[in-house]
């Protein structure tokens, strides 16, 4: 029914019980998960994974804010991944100046590195930004024209969703939108038509209202995928619909088995 754009599931402490994760993501009705690495350790936990456990597809990219400490030292893993076909999207990548934890010249470096990896590897993006919207869509437009994106845990304004959408990016809706005091960011996703629209946990962070101060997991989308159903009056079972039709088609899910296959293939072809 669900289908979770955005998890980090083998970040600890969700690793740690992995398997309780995965059981109660299948009792609520999670079909998939999109699982995002952002270092060495989760990337090789996540294609591991992967390989046992066909409904969780992998991402992978140094987050904004620890490009500074670890962006050089990671990059050569993620590309590997990428090119290994590993990987349904690059991400999360993208500029944070609102904690600005890395300096904004190595946020927009990566971002530049990663868009540029992901145009090679026909992948999209998944996108963090924060306080940082007019940069990051000016750097797209030199460096990242055409390629498909996702704006994650989406918390801007209607104006920088508009903005993303008008490129054909997707904006991704968290538990952020089940707040009491997201009243705004509600009339934002409101506006927001149904076929742009992602869900995700961002699970181990931002558990939604009725779970707050729990250590977040797939299971609890539920709640996002109702606020969102409930502001704009469609039923659920459309919104888990229609969100999971965006996400499979903008990772290219069902064409998974079929691009594995193929690679396959070619390593066989190539005798290797
Ligand atoms: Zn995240």
């Amino acid at each position: 029914m669900f289908l979770d754009s955005h998890a980090h599931i083998t970040c600890d402490p969700l690793f740690q019980e992995i398997e309780g994760v995965l059981v109660r993501a299948e009792r609520e009705e999670v079909d998939a998960i999109i699982n995002i690495c952002t270092d060495k350790t989760t990337l090789e936990r996540g294609i591991d994974l992967a390989e046992k456990c066909k409904w969780v597809y992998n991402a992978g990219a140094t987050t904004p804010h620890d490009v500074e400490k670890e962006g050089a030292l990671h990059f050569p893993h993620f590309e590997k991944a990428a090119r290994e076909g590993k990987l349904v999207a690059i991400g999360e990548t993208g500029l944070d100046y609102h904690y600005e934890l890395s300096p904004k010249r190595v946020q927009q470096e990566f971002l530049v590195r990663y868009f540029t990896l992901a145009l090679e590897c026909r992948l999209p993006v998944v996108i963090h930004c924060r306080d940082a919207f007019a940069d990051l869509f000016s750097i797209a437009t030199e460096e990242f024209p055409k390629g498909k994106a996702v704006l994650h845990c989406f918390t801007g304004s209607l104006e920088e969703a508009e903005r993303g959408v008008e490129r054909g990016w997707l904006i991704s809706f968290s538990g952020i939108i089940t707040f009491k005091k997201s009243e705004e960011l509600r009339q934002v996703m409101r506006e927001i038509p149904l076929d742009h629209i992602l869900i995700e946990t961002d699970a181990p962070y931002l558990a939604p209202q009725s779970k707050r101060g729990k250590t977040n997991e797939p299971s609890f989308i539920r709640e996002t995928a109702q606020t969102i159903a409930n502001v704009k009056g469609v039923p659920l079972a459309e919104v888990a619909k229609i969100t999971q039709n965006n996400a499979r088609n903008f990772f290219l899910l069902d064409l998974q088995p079929f691009l594995d296959g193929l690679r396959e293939k070619l390593r066989h072809a190539s005798g290797l």
